[in-house]
Formats: structure tokens, C-alpha cells, sequence
């Protein structure tokens, strides 16, 4: 069914909202046509104006441009549970740098991630369940900062990567919204 044009605009997707009719992925839609009645085209091209990647976790309390003072087109944000580095991370990061200029990593985990509360028993059980054993490693880890470390330590030792001497990691606070910089050598 076509959504009409002039909705009435709601300050936010809460569940109340989603519990009046229609599905989530429906709000988000109603929420896009107000967004774009807004847009002007930029006119940016797709390089990130601060050649930067930042590499995250997908937590929902971490907003990473309002954390970071990121304008739109400023930078690569690349997220998965844990902002673990893994292939697929390294493929987005080559990507980045060898097409699309960026020369910077920040890899960020954060306080009370879902991921210290896993270990690789999720992925045992889930191939007891479905009876087929995913080609991924859950990436669980006890030590945040010393999982920054070995983050840090894959990018900076990948041999796809073009730019591997700017690349810091941080442990951001879901409480306090502060960055806490993770030194590689401890
Ligand atoms: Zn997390």
C-alpha cells in the first residue's frame, strides 16, 4: 500500500509507535520519504573527505558520527559483532584504501559488548541444532583491550592493505561516551 506523502512527521521510532500498525521495516520506510523530502544531493563523490575507515562494533548505543564529530562523507564506517577484523573486514578495508583513497584505520570495540558474553560454544551448539557447521569463528573474546591489540594486529599486518602505519583502537564507554586509546605494545 502506497504510504501518502504528507505523514505527519514523528520525532521517533518507538515501539509504541511500531505496536500501532505496520512493521518496523515499515516506519523505517515512512521515515526515509520524510528524510528525503529533505535531501539535496550533495554532490560528493564516494572517496571519504578525511581518508579515513573506521572499524566498529554493530552495537546499537554507539553513534559513531555524533562519538566522533563525523559529517556526512567523511569517512568508511565498516561494522560487525564485536568489530572483530575479520576477512571480510580486511576485504572492505582494501577496498577502501586501493579504490577509494582512504589511508587511516580506527578500530573501535566498546564496553558490554554482546561478544564477551560468547565463546565458541555458540558456534558448537548452533551445529548441533542445524546440523551444519558455519565456515565462521564467533570471534568471542574475554579481554577487550588485549582483542583491540589483536585487531590492530591484523590490519596492520595484512599484506592487502596499502597503509598500515596509521591505525589506532580504542575501547569506547557505553556509559560515559569517552574513547579510551589502547596502546599495541601492552
Ligand atoms: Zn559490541
Amino acid at each position: 500500500m502506497p504510504i501518502p506523502a504528507s505523514q505527519p512527521s514523528s520525532p521517533s521510532l518507538d515501539s509504541a509507535a511500531v505496536r500501532s500498525g505496520g512493521t518496523v521495516t515499515d516506519r523505517l520506510v515512512e521515515a526515509n520519504q520524510r528524510y528525503a523530502a529533505d535531501f539535496t544531493d550533495p554532490g560528493m563523490d564516494a572517496r571519504p573527505v578525511l581518508k579515513v575507515a573506521v572499524v566498529a562494533c554493530m552495537d546499537a548505543r554507539i553513534d559513531l558520527h555524533a562519538a566522533l564529530g563525523l559529517e556526512l562523507g567523511d569517512c568508511h564506517t565498516i561494522r560487525n559483532a564485536g568489530g572483530v577484523v575479520t576477512d571480510d573486514i580486511i576485504r572492505s578495508l582494501t577496498i577502501s584504501q586501493r579504490a577509494l583513497g582512504t589511508r587511516s584505520v580506527v578500530l573501535i570495540h566498546h564496553t558490554g559488548c554482546g561478544l564477551l558474553n560468547l565463546t565458541e560454544d555458540f558456534r558448537h551448539e548452533l551445529a548441533a541444532e542445524v546440523g551444519q557447521r558455519p565456515t565462521w569463528a564467533v570471534e568471542a573474546f574475554k579481554d577487550l583491550d588485549e582483542d583491540v591489540r589483536q585487531s590492530m594486529q591484523r590490519v596492520r599486518t595484512s599484506p592487502f592493505l596499502l597503509h598500515t602505519d596509521d591505525v589506532r583502537g580504542f575501547v569506547f564507554d557505553v556509559t560515559t561516551g569517552l574513547l579510551r586509546e589502547i596502546d599495541p605494545q601492552d
